[in-house]
């Protein structure tokens, strides 16, 4: 029995889905160069492993996992590592990263078979599989996958969930996915729930995707206990502790990691790269990306080979329209508006949106009027109107206080404010305040 009546508060922006919910997937071209920054995931940056000179083969590491909390980087291409060097990554900062000129009479064909077959492996065999193969959440958070698949054993583990909500305005990558690789989604999730060991799996699908929730559907294995379970059209529906909400009706704790609540969320799309390394023996070196906008000429649901460029991709789709107004990784709620094009798809990137001129928002930003609606639209309860007096004025102590930790910086505050303050910003700037500081404390 599943609980469906969603998550309190959060928001209904425009959806923006339709330019590609119907695109299939295609692959894209190889780029001439591609650029594997060495940080692509949660935890420490992988470690080098090659010098300027080498020649790869596609699949080859770049990169070593450096600890648990890790995962090596793989090249997506066969060439020669021209550089090593600081480079623009989508984050906004600068990242150590690996160049690599894309060999253009390379058949692209990997070694053999780098990642062993699953059955037989042992739980642990397969935890460690994943990590050697470079899987992390394809969700965007970038969280390597083969922790999540080794939970701490204080917690039993009753359920996994699959996260197909793909809530964010314009991204179509992870409906594409469910609607033409349904058996790929279940294979993902047969070797999740063995490792786990688990017996139950829930995939939860917003309503907006029928096509999506029928393939699911006619595909679930008769031995699994699966659950499509279609959910209401929500923002901020695919965060993790939102979602547990919508499926589960338990409200994981502020502070407490959603093993409190006895089950595992896994983005679909990790669901799907999963099996696909099983199945090709490959790392996860590409990924299925949406390359959207109203400020694009041709959108489209693409495979991209991890490291290409910004520009490379916008140009297979046709390049900016004469009124493209900004590029931004990821949705238009979460996502980082892009400064330089240069920098790189990694293994998060969700999509790619260039907004027109007409959709983004420049207006004066007014002072705060008290009106309450950002109250009435935070998922998790907070006061952003206070959270944002106190970010301007630096006072991160007292925004602790108020718990800043608990905010996901969904910006469903900042897409309510008439008075255009950017709430989501001041949280996202004053978290990495707070960081600095706590590292420089004694
Ligand atoms: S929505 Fe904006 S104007 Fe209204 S209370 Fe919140 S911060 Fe203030
Ligand atoms: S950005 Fe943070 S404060 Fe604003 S609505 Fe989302 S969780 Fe709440």
């Amino acid at each position: 029995m599943w609980f469906t009546s969603g998550f309190a508060h959060g928001v209904h922006p425009p959806e923006s889905k339709e330019l590609t919910a119907q695109l299939p997937i295609r692959r894209m071209a190889y780029p001439k160069e591609i650029v594997l920054p060495l940080r692509q995931h949660a935890g420490k940056p992988a470690t080098l492993c090659v010098k300027v000179g080498d020649r790869v083969e596609r699949g080859d590491k770049v990169g070593e996992a450096d600890g648990y909390i890790s995962v090596p980087i793989h090249s997506s291409a066969a060439g020669k590592v021209v550089d090593v060097d600081w480079w623009p990554h989508p984050d906004g900062t600068m990242a150590m990263a690996v160049r690599i000129l894309v060999d253009p009479y390379a058949p692209q064909i990997p070694r053999p078979r780098m990642v062993p077959h699953w059955e037989g492996l042992s739980v642990d065999e397969v935890v460690q599989a994943v990590q050697d193969a470079g899987v992390v959440g394809l969700g965007g958070a970038g969280f390597p996958t083969h922790v999540k698949l080794a939970p701490p054993k204080d917690f039993p583990i009753h359920t996994l969930i699959i996260n197909g909500a793909e809530c964010e305005p314009y991204l179509t990558s992870d409906h594409r996915t469910m609607a033409e690789y349904p058996k790929r989604v279940h294979f993902g999730i047969r070797v999740m729930m063995q490792t786990l060991g688990v017996s139950k799996a829930v995939i939860g699908v917003e309503r907006n995707k029928p096509d999506a929730i029928e393939a699911l559907t006619r595909t679930i294995p008769t031995d699994l206990d699966i659950t499509i379970l279609p959910l209401t059209v929500k923002y901020p529906q695919g965060a993790e502790k939102m979602l547990i909400h919508a499926v589960t009706g338990h409200e994981v704790a502020s502070g407490k990691l959603p093993v409190s609540a006895g089950v595992v969320v896994q983005n679909v799309g990790s669901a799907a790269a999963i099996a696909e390394v099983f199945e090709t023996g490959l790392p996860l070196i590409e990924r299925i990306v949406t390359v959207t906008g109203h400020g694009l000429t041709r959108p489209a649901n693409l495979i991209v080979p991890v490291g290409t460029k910004l520009r490379d991709l916008l140009d297979q789709c046709g390049g900016l329209t004469a009124d493209a107004a900004q590029v931004i990784a990821g949705g238009p709620m979460m996502g980082l508006a892009q400064a330089n094009l240069d920098a790189p798809i990694t293994k998060g990137t969700t999509g790619i949106v260039v907004l027109a001129r007409q959709e983004t928002r420049t207006e004066r930003v007014y002072p705060c009027i008290h009106c309450g609606r950002c109250l009435d639209a935070c998922p998790v309860f907070l006061n952003p109107s206070l959270l944002g007096d106190l970010a301007r004025v630096g006072r991160y102590d007292e925004m602790t206080d108020a718990h800043l930790s608990d905010c996901m910086l969904c910006g469903s505050c900042s897409y309510v404010c008439p008075s255009n303050i950017p709430l989501s910003q001041l949280f996202q700037v004053s978290k990495a305040g707070l960081r600095r500081a706590q590292a420089s404390a004694p």
